[in-house]
């Protein structure tokens, strides 16, 4: 019997400050994710980038749109409208979000509610609060979600975001996850955006709690992504890090069946 797989491809794995590549050459696009074509995650102004000139059609097949949040580097209303021009889609966002959106005729919004499942297509989506900056202020909140596919795996993306907060760690320890995808904005060092996005060291610790209390299912990983520019070093150097703790960093165009 042939097996059904699903696939996580990353379009960016950057965090805001990739205006350039890296000395060695190296670049990352602003972090989203695309699910088995489909479902996409953040659509920031780079995603665009990578279906033009990457992976033509990337987002031919695009029907539904999770955003986690308004900043910049993950809700971009050009390139939402563009995907819009072709198609009709859904997305699942906040009112903030809902409102620059305004009314269109191929864009059903749908409200994410926080710790409340609702199916977006062939999936369900729960979305929990992230503890980042705009956490619940007005109309604006940001989450991570919780996907669960058709073929019943489990996908967990967390980004941005500290620390989890105790209703998300709650609502999450009710699922096994086959990928999780983690915030890794910060390296190896004390940094001040540490109350808002994770340092590798808070990673590490978030990873052995998560290992402790099996939210992994069997043959799961765990990947990270939104590396700054800034306060990484070269790829490998991080990829070997966080491989130290069974963590795989992500990279632009990587693609992980599950
Ligand atoms: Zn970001
Ligand atoms: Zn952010």
């Amino acid at each position: 019997m042939e097996t059904i797989q699903d696939e996580l491809r990353f379009l960016g794995t950057g965090a805001a400050d990739w205006s350039q590549p890296n000395k060695d050459g190296f670049y990352r696009r602003n972090a989203a994710a695309l699910l088995n074509g489909e479902l996409l995650i953040d659509c920031g102004p780079k995603v665009w980038d990578y279906a033009d000139n990457v992976q033509p059609g990337a987002l031919d097949g695009v029907t539904d749109v999770l955003l986690t949040h308004d900043h910049e580097d993950h809700f971009d209303l050009p390139a939402l409208l563009r995907l819009a021009d072709t198609r009709l889609i859904r997305v699942m966002c906040d009112a903030f979000a809902r409102a620059q959106i305004g009314r269109h005729p191929r864009i059903e919004c749908i409200p994410a509610v926080p710790y409340v499942p609702l199916r977006m297509g062939a999936y369900t989506v729960t979305p929990v609060l992230a503890n980042h900056d705009v956490m619940q202020k007005g109309l604006r909140q940001a989450c991570h979600y919780i996907i669960r596919t058709p073929d019943k795996k489990t996908l967990f993306y967390g980004l941005d975001g500290a620390w989890f907060l105790c209703p998300a760690w709650a609502e999450m320890r009710k699922h096994r996850f086959d990928v999780m995808v983690l915030d890794c904005t910060a390296g190896d060092a004390d940094d001040w955006r540490m109350f808002e996005h994770n340092t590798v060291p808070m990673l590490r610790m978030m990873v052995h709690a998560i290992e402790q209390q099996q939210l992994l299912a069997k043959n799961g990983c765990i990947l990270a992504s939104h590396f700054a520019r800034t306060l990484h070093g070269s790829h490998a150097e991080t990829a070997a890090v966080l491989e130290q703790f069974h963590v795989r960093a992500a990279y632009d165009g990587m693609r992980v069946r599950f």
